[in-house]
Parts: structure tokens; C-alpha cells; sequence
């Protein structure tokens, strides 16, 4: 038998030209979390002078994102706010408590780690096979309020970002008949604190990229065991689907969250159709929307006779 001669050629060195492009874009991207978290913070004036942000932070690559620019934000800003970090560790087998101490001392930020068993009670409330998630949330948001109490801190910060939030507002129009998303700021359901979310206009794809440019020390979000939700599955894989195939598409469902305009919609809490009036007045900004669709304009289909102004 021959002997099979195996030779493989050793990695080509990237070239100078390369190098330095790949740093380039990733100086862009860097520019570009800041930017855009900077102007989520300006928009809904989230941070203010004094503030002490506690940044939620769960191992995974939107909160690492977050508190990375945050902390480069601080050193800009014109004003004066703290950040801890605060990690809750819920005891879910083979987490690896010892990734985010040292991460975080190394980065010379003020942290807590809260140590509370979440797993287990999920485990003893929940029957096997039932989805973990909600009330696994619930025991985490109740606990992340009181180390917010304890820490002396009056916004909480959370990684989430525009792809979360365009999947939630998916999920509650598809499966929940709603016209709601995830707030950029909202008060706690405890009505202490104001919860903000400053990547609101962070595309996920940018997370990740951003959080292997850094080289994040990344803790799986698997370890409980929990499955993904299928219907959150099933949106992201239309939102990717879309990206692809109709660009454009996914940055204007997300700009028209932030242009609603409640007299073309039907929720009559929101507008009172009950009550209007013809009142002679022209409104310029009234039912105009789409006039030049070919559905409108008549004359433009073939075989048509254009119509004669009245
Ligand atoms: S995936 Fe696991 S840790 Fe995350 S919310 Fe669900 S049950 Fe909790």
C-alpha cells in the first residue's frame, strides 16, 4: 500500500494591505456603537448628570457590547454618571463563575455578582419539558431590582438591541394581537427604577462582530438546558430572511416604530374617531399617503382611457 503523502501548505501570512483594512472597519464599528448608542441615550434622555447605571451584565455578547461603550461613552460624555456591572449568577450547572470576576477586574470597573439559585426553584416549580423562560425572568427581574436598591443605583441598563426589539414586536403582533415592541425606556414594574436599553439601535450582527473584534470572554446562554422559544426562532429566521432579500425592509419597520400616526391605525383609546368632525379645514398632512401607486393613477395602465379632470 502507498503511503499517502500528506503536505499541507502552511498558512499565507495576511498582507500589510489587509491588516490594515481589517482595522479601519473594525475603528468603523467601533465608531458606529458609539455613535448610535450616544444617540439612543440623547433621544430618550436615558442617562442623566449623577446617575448610577447598573449594567446588567449576562456573559453574552450585547451586555459585554454594552458596557464596553458605555464605559468609552463615560469618558466622553459632558456630564458625570457611574456604572456597575452586576452579574446574577443563577447557579445553572457548569457555569463558569470565575469568567466575569476576572474579566471585569481586569477592565477596572466597580462590579457585584449576585449569587442566587434561580435554577434550582425553576427546576422544582417547572414540569419537565415546560418552558423555564418566564418565570426564570421573573425571579431575575425581581432579584436584579433589589441589588439595584442595594447598590444605590436608579437606572438599569440592559443589552438588549433593535433586532430584540423588532422580534418582540413581531411576536406580540403575530401570536399576541398587539401592536407593541420593547421599550428604549420604561419604569420598572416596581416603579423605582428606570430601566434603559441603550442599544436600541444596534443591529445584532454589529454585536457580533464587535464582541469578536474584542475577543469577549463569552458564557453560552444554553446551560440551563431551556430550548429556545420556536416562535422567536421563527421570527428571527423572517428578519435574516428579509435583511437578505429585501434590503431596506427591516431598517424601515424599525424607523416606523419611532412615526406612528395613531388617526390611521384603529385603536380608538388612542384616538378619539368617535368624536371627529369635519370641520372644512385641509389637511396637509391628512389621507395622502401612497396617491402615486399605480393603483391610483389610472391613466398610467395600459388599455386604459386617461380620466378627465372634473
Ligand atoms: S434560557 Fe434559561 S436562563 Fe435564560 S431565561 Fe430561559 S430558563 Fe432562564
Amino acid at each position: 500500500m502507498n503511503a499517502v503523502l500528506n503536505i499541507t501548505a502552511p498558512a499565507a501570512e495576511p498582507s500589510q494591505k489587509s491588516v490594515e483594512k481589517t482595522a479601519l472597519e473594525n475603528n468603523k464599528l467601533h465608531k458606529r456603537l458609539c455613535r448610535l448608542v450616544g444617540q439612543a441615550i440623547g433621544d430618550f434622555n436615558m442617562i442623566e448628570d449623577g446617575d448610577k447605571v447598573m449594567v446588567c451584565l449576562s456573559g453574552g455578547k450585547d451586555s459585554y457590547a454594552l458596557l464596553d461603550i458605555l464605559m468609552t461613552l463615560r469618558e466622553r460624555a459632558p456630564i458625570d454618571f457611574e456604572i456597575v456591572a452586576v452579574n446574577l449568577d443563577q447557579k445553572q450547572p457548569n457555569f463558569p463563575a470565575d469568567i466575569l470576576p476576572a474579566y471585569l477586574a481586569k477592565l477596572g470597573v466597580p462590579f457585584h455578582i449576585e449569587n442566587q439559585d434561580t435554577y434550582s426553584i425553576v427546576k422544582r416549580l417547572i414540569p419537565e419539558g415546560k418552558t423555564t423562560c418566564s418565570l426564570c425572568s421573573r425571579l431575575r427581574r425581581g432579584i436584579l431590582y433589589r441589588v439595584a436598591d442595594e447598590l444605590g443605583c436608579n437606572k438599569i441598563a440592559l443589552g438588549h438591541h433593535r433586532d430584540d426589539i423588532m422580534e418582540t414586536f413581531f411576536l406580540n403582533m403575530f401570536f399576541g394581537g398587539k401592536l407593541k415592541g420593547m421599550p428604549a425606556k420604561l419604569v420598572s414594574d416596581d416603579g423605582k427604577h428606570m430601566v434603559i436599553r441603550p442599544m436600541a439601535y444596534v443591529k445584532e450582527e454589529d454585536t457580533e462582530r464587535y464582541a469578536q473584534v474584542k475577543g469577549f470572554p463569552i458564557i453560552p446562554c444554553d446551560l440551563c438546558g431551556s430550548q429556545e422559544n420556536l416562535q422567536r426562532k421563527q421570527i428571527k429566521a423572517m428578519l435574516r430572511d428579509w435583511e437578505k432579500k429585501h434590503p431596506g425592509r427591516v431598517e424601515n419597520t424599525f424607523s416606523a416604530l419611532s412615526t406612528v400616526v395613531p388617526s390611521h391605525l384603529m385603536d380608538r383609546d388612542l384616538f378619539g374617531f368617535a368624536d371627529i368632525k369635519a370641520d372644512g379645514l385641509a389637511n396637509p398632512q391628512g389621507d395622502i399617503a401612497f396617491d402615486e401607486e399605480p393603483c391610483s393613477t389610472p391613466a398610467a395602465m395600459p388599455g386604459t382611457i386617461p380620466l378627465q379632470p372634473l
